[in-house]
């Protein structure tokens, strides 16, 4: 099956001149969801991950299926004002303005071993700043799992020195 059929392409989404990936296609559809979060697991199943951690709100569709899948929790990042415990914080750059991600001072215990998960990796803002979170809960970040990665995007590198896992790749 291959899941890059499952991709719709939106040009000048959100913006005039993006060209956005639209995976509601592939989410509406049992087998391609399924298969997808199969993928997206497979390098990690003997890794013994303890938590998948992931970003509001697309990287959450795939963040439960996938914990279920390792046999781990899920613990969730999110944008101000969501989470109503004390809390970890980590303000970012966006191409236009700033954005801030934060998490549970406890959602993770120290040395847990967390997989990161995201549905698209771009720019790698978004990832960057979840590995800042993770590093302050002091967890083990045993990598970071997408379904799509935008390679020309220069995302990649901005997640060192940690593994990135990704299912379809566009040049
Ligand atoms: P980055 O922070 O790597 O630049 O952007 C990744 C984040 O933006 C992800 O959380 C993802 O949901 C969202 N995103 C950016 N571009 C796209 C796109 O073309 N398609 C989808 N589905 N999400 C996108």
């Amino acid at each position: 099956m291959d899941l890059r059929n499952y991709v719709r392409d939106i040009p000048d989404y959100p913006k005039p001149g993006i060209l956005f990936r639209d995976i509601t296609p592939l989410l509406a559809d049992s087998k391609a969801f399924a298969a997808s979060i199969e993928a997206m697991a497979e390098p990690f199943l003997n890794s013994g991950v303890d938590v998948i951690a992931s970003a509001e709100a697309r990287g959450f569709i795939f963040a439960g299926p996938l914990a279920v899948r390792l046999g781990a929790g899920f613990v969730p990042i999110r944008k101000p004002g969501k989470l109503p415990f004390d809390l970890h914080s980590f303000a970012y750059e966006l191409e236009y303005g700033s954005d801030e991600l934060q998490i549970h001072v406890d959602g993770i215990k120290p040395g847990q071993r967390v997989l990161l998960v995201d549905d698209l990796l771009a720019t790698g803002g978004t990832m960057e700043a979840c590995c800042r979170l993770l590093e302050q809960c002091d967890a083990a970040i045993v990598g970071c799992s997408f379904l799509i990665h935008l390679a020309p995007l220069g995302g990649e590198p901005r997640l060192n020195p940690y593994k990135v896992h990704s299912v379809l790749r566009y040049d």
